[in-house]
């Protein structure tokens, strides 16, 4: 029994109705907004694909079936281009590792996740493996920026789009998870689920959290901006810039009539009757390119948030 989100099922059952229609295509395509689930629902699907028995669902108990438990199946290849390039070295290690016969069950599977990170070298590889499939292999590609791949790659896959989750559907599915209650206290920072938990996962949820509170006793004169962006390194930079943007972003969209996170009352009250509306627009800016500059330059962290903060 699958315990994946609900509103990934009905991608999950199309793609189970499919294989027991002898139908599925040996490439698929999971598209959707950034942290609805791609990578998870690949999980799935993959797992169904490797499984030995003749239901639409893994078994859960056949040798493929533990084989990928313990992350250990000699027939399945995965590549994950979230923190890097994928490499056409890489891809053409993993057509080769691949190119032969199933050592366990009857299928392979090679997972390329946030695939929108292949080089065009790597994306020619994965083409040309797409183009002269070998027997019993499947490609299964996930990415929230699918337009940004090949179209001939996009073409040869079957196209398998996430929808993204109502407010109320994440509500709901957070409450299932640890600290789902904490979490959903960020609303504000992001609605998308699987970023709610990766940001829980990276041990920075309270972080986000206190950034409004303190940020409203910096304004009304009773922290320092030292004081708030103490623990700030290289680490955690882009978390504060994303905080401190996302909490503009809402005020902006609240002074023209959006609805606002009660996490964010205190603050907007502050910021509007401090900054005005022109001078938030302009911060939220400011924060932007700092947070693009951070990326290609070696600037001191402490000293750029601190300028920034101090025009606040
Ligand atoms: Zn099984």
């Amino acid at each position: 029994m699958s315990t994946i989100a609900d509103w990934l099922m009905p991608c999950l059952r199309q793609v189970q109705v499919l294989r027991q229609a002898n139908s599925l295509s040996h490439a698929l395509l999971i598209t959707g907004a950034d942290g609805v689930g791609q990578e998870e629902l690949a999980h799935e699907m993959v797992k169904d694909l490797m499984c030995e028995s003749d239901q639409a669902a893994a078994c859960g108990h056949c040798h493929s079936c533990q084989l990928m438990r313990a992350d250990t199946h000699p027939d399945f290849r995965v590549l994950d281009g979230q923190a890097a390039t994928i490499k056409v070295d890489q891809v053409r290690l993993l057509v080769r590792q691949i190119s032969q016969k199933p050592q366990v069950g009857q299928n392979k599977v090679v997972l390329i996740t946030h695939a929108q990170a292949m080089n065009i070298n790597a994306a020619n590889a994965v083409l040309k493996a797409l183009e002269e499939p070998a027997d019993r292999t499947y490609f299964v590609l996930t990415s929230s920026q699918s337009t940004s791949l090949l179209p001939t790659i996009r073409s040869r896959c079957l196209l398998v789009n996430v929808p993204t989750p109502n407010e109320a559907e994440v509500r709901q599915w957070l409450m299932k998870q640890a600290d789902g209650d904490a979490l959903s206290s960020l609303f504000w920072l992001t609605t998308q689920p699987f970023r709610l938990l990766a940001v829980q996962k990276q041990g920075k949820a309270q972080l986000y959290a206190s950034l409004p509170d303190q940020l409203t006793d910096l304004l009304r004169g009773s922290a320092s901006v030292s004081a708030i962006l103490k623990g700030l390194d290289n680490s955690n930079i882009e978390d504060y810039c994303n905080g401190l943007a996302a909490i503009l972003h809402q005020c902006i969209c609240h002074s023209t009539g959006a609805p606002i996170d009660s996490a964010l009352q205190a603050i907007y009250d502050t910021l509007i009757a401090r900054l005005g509306i022109q001078t938030l627009m302009l911060r939220y800016q400011s924060l932007q390119k700092l947070k693009s500059d951070l990326q290609k330059t070696n600037l001191n962290p402490i000293m750029q948030l601190t300028h920034e903060l101090n025009q606040w």
